[in-house]
């Protein structure tokens, strides 16, 4: 039997700990692993996206109801994130896991100069001047606001064009899942590596306790803000917006929930999803089949709230200081973010980049949460289909369903 991968990037963290501190002056014999995985993650990223908003807002757009209910469901979505959000930045700013922690990571900090852009630049900035220059350079926000264009466009087209279109950049979204899967195989490898590295470096400063203690108290962030957006936000919605019993409606829940959290994949749970949707919370057929495939491509919750808190606490690390605005603007990368996410393992990992450029973080510093990300990526998972399976419910009640919750 093969060992699941959780389990694989467990053992890769205990042997990368091990390897760090006993071999710690021969890590570049491994490092290399390391940069040839973030590299592959890097190589995903662009067209991941591109084709992932593509083909989502093409797909959506010229829906016969996109109409009432298309308005209702976005903004809904639109609703639970930034409230996961907030949630999220309000525990990082009290928390603060990763303030006083010198890292040594202020090596590569060419990529701060960014930070320093201002905050009107930057948003003049996601109307790019030359769209290639862009995927070149990652600007993310840049390359986000284009793909929604083309997406919306695609619809705009007539069948004939828009049909060629819709299928090609489907398909391009399905090959880059596979690809990303594929790089995502070799996460062990890359982590042990990684894990090595930083240990031998901390080590090596006898700051090794504390770089442990902060990624604790990072994941313990993470956690407490998940807890609260899915044990008192969203029920608390169900509650006074749907007018519906949450906890009867979680009961039902529990399979998809237990399946979102082991497989780390909001799409892979989908089928089991719009089961429980439908026959143990009693909603319709036609709400759940467009809320609910929507919800997993678009609405994640837990994945945007994890964003901005591990973007946060990298650049706490880094002992920068982020002021309110560029605070704003994190928040606002952090649910485009969570928006282009596909619904796989790690997705949300890879979409850190555009709540990072954003603010001109240098993008190494997501070797540091890839270490704690497999667990912490289980909970946000299961946090998104809950959010998704909440909107269901919500929707059915406002368009006059009787349900069983
Ligand atoms: N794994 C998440 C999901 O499928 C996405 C993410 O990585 O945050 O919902």
């Amino acid at each position: 039997m093969k060992l699941k991968l959780h389990w694989q990037i467990l053992i890769a963290l205990v042997l990368g700990t091990i390897y760090g501190i006993v071999f710690s002056g021969y890590v570049e014999y491994v490092s290399w692993m390391g940069t040839l995985f973030l590299n592959g993650l890097k190589m995903v990223i662009v067209p991941l996206i591109l084709s992932s908003i593509i083909s989502g807002v093409a797909n959506i757009g010229g829906a016969e109801d996109f109409g009432r209910l298309g308005a209702k469901t976005l903004g809904y979505y639109i609703l639970t994130s930034l409230l996961a959000i907030l949630t999220g930045l309000v525990l990082v700013n009290i928390i603060r896991p990763g303030v006083g922690v010198d890292l040594g990571l202020a090596q590569h900090v060419e990529g701060l100069v960014n930070a320093k852009q201002s905050f009107g630049k930057t948003l003049l900035n996601i109307v790019p001047k030359n769209v290639f220059k862009s995927f070149a350079n990652g600007d993310m926000l840049a390359i986000i606001f284009f793909a929604m264009l083309f997406g919306f466009f695609i619809t705009r087209v007539g069948d004939k064009y828009g049909g060629i279109l819709k299928d090609f950049f489907n398909a391009v979204f399905k090959v880059m899942m596979k690809i990303t899967m594929f790089v995502i195989k070799f996460a062990p490898y890359g982590i042990f590596a990684i894990v090595a590295d930083v240990v031998a470096k901390q080590a090596s400063k006898g700051n090794l306790g504390n770089v442990v203690a902060s990624l604790g108290l990072y994941m313990l962030t993470v956690i407490l803000a998940l807890a609260f957006h899915a044990f008192v936000t969203l029920p608390l919605l169900i509650k006074f917006l749907g007018k519906s019993n949450p906890w009867k409606h979680a009961k039902g829940m529990a399979t998809p929930l237990l399946t979102a959290f082991s497989t780390a994949s909001s799409s892979a749970t989908l089928p089991l999803t719009m089961q429980a949707v439908e026959q143990n919370s009693g909603v319709s057929n036609k709400i759940s089949s467009f809320v609910l495939p929507l919800g997993a491509t678009i609405n994640m919750d837990g994945t945007a709230l994890y964003e901005l808190v591990a973007a946060m606490f990298i650049a706490q690390a880094y002992g920068l200081h982020i002021p309110f605005l560029q605070q704003f603007l994190m928040v606002f990368a952090a649910l485009l973010a969570s928006i282009g996410a596909a619904g796989i393992p790690m997705a949300g990992l890879v979409m850190m980049t555009v709540v990072m450029s954003v603010v001109g973080l240098p993008l190494e510093g997501i070797g540091l949460i890839l270490t704690v990300d497999r667990i912490l990526d289980m909970m946000r998972t299961t946090v998104n289909v809950w959010s998704d399976s909440t909107c269901a419910v919500i929707i059915a009640k406002s368009e006059g369903e009787k349900l069983n919750v």
